[in-house]
């Protein structure tokens, strides 16, 4: 699939076909997955289409302080009664973690690179830094007006989804959109003080003890977060709570990588891979089945911790040391 308006109109020719739709996104869903679905179930509604939201995990604490986020049902599966679903942000049919998707036509929206091009309708543009410029693009061409809570949703999923307008995919058409967002009603200080200032004392404490334990690989350019249940019982976190944790050893000029590895059900580690520059995880992530963005990646793995990690190093430290050649040594406390 190649990134092109023409597809954007193909998509728009379905929304006003069709009459009965579910929005989803993939599983535990972040501020672009939360953002865009809702703002396009508001455009969709605008103009006299029925739209339910429906995700598997509910949104991280943060989010759910912004408009709209009591709509979103909890479900595994799309149900029925409906003519289309709306899958934004999913790589695959699988990330969305719904059933039945197999039995309606799909509309698939997604900024994620390798996405399989599932569905009857489809719009990649891996331009997009967020899918809610896509949607953006989406709800005009529909004709929609955009309201002063539509504008808050995808001025969140764009402000998530590009780290403060700091990852590569940022470019001229971002801050485009943003403007109209906000001149459409968004606020980006009460937006971001919701974001980044609702810190619980439990999140901090629990940041604190991750970032305690933390490993740098000899290389000095890795940082490795660990997180078992231990840690979230003697501090009161929660796993939720360490969405965002990630990124902070990536301000240690040094680092140009981190994997977080968290403890999860069945034997398995969620691992959450961040880079800077041209560092690309999401290579990484999709050697293990998973996936994600050149600096921003995840997979599922079964094991024990020390063959997880082991597993994850062994592509992981050829990307960030081979391209450019070693750093000058650093000491762990730079
Ligand atoms: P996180 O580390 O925040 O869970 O994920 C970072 C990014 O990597 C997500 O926005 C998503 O694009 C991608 N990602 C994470 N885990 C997976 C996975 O298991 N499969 C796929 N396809 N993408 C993932
Ligand atoms: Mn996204």
């Amino acid at each position: 699939m190649r990134s092109s308006p023409e597809a954007c109109l193909r998509v728009c020719e379905a929304l006003r076909r069709y009459d009965r739709f579910v929005v989803t996104s993939h599983v535990r869903p972040d501020g672009d997955s939360v953002g865009s679905a809702l703002a396009l179930a508001s455009a969709l509604n605008a103009i006299g289409k029925q739209a339910r939201v429906i995700n598997r995990d509910r949104a991280p604490a943060p989010l759910c302080e912004f408009p709209g986020v009591a709509r979103i049902e909890l479900g595994e599966e799309a149900g029925d009664g409906i003519d289309a679903v709306v899958v934004l942000e999913c790589g695959d049919l699988e990330r969305t973690g719904l059933r039945g998707l197999d039995r309606v036509p799909l509309i698939n929206v997604d900024h994620h690179p390798g996405n399989t091009g599932y569905g009857e309708v489809q719009w990649f543009d891996g331009t997009a830094a967020a899918c809610g410029e896509m949607v953006y693009d989406i709800v005009t061409e529909l004709g929609a007006p955009i309201t002063p809570d539509m504008a808050t949703q995808l001025f969140v999923a764009i402000v998530t989804d590009t780290g403060s307008f700091r990852y590569p995919g940022v470019s001229p058409r971002t801050f485009r959109t943003c403007a109209r967002l906000l001149e459409a009603g968004a606020d980006p200080v009460l937006t971001a003080r919701r974001l980044f200032d609702s810190n619980t004392i439990g999140r901090l404490r629990l940041q604190g003890a991750v970032l305690q334990a933390m490993e740098i690989h000899e290389s000095g350019q890795i940082a490795l977060l660990y997180l078992a249940d231990a840690a979230l019982a003697s501090t009161g976190g929660t796993l939720e709570e360490t969405d965002g944790l990630i990124n902070l050893p990536l301000s240690v000029k040094a680092i140009r990588a981190v994997a977080f590895f968290k403890q999860a059900e069945d034997g398995q580690y969620r691992v959450s891979l961040r880079s800077k520059g041209d560092i690309d995880v999401g290579r990484v992530a999709r050697g293990f089945g998973g996936g994600g963005h050149r600096n921003a990646a995840g997979c599922t793995l079964a094991g024990t911790l020390a063959t997880v990690r082991s597993r994850v190093l062994e592509p992981l430290v050829p990307e960030v040391t081979g391209s450019r050649g070693p750093l000058p040594a650093v000491t762990h406390r730079d």
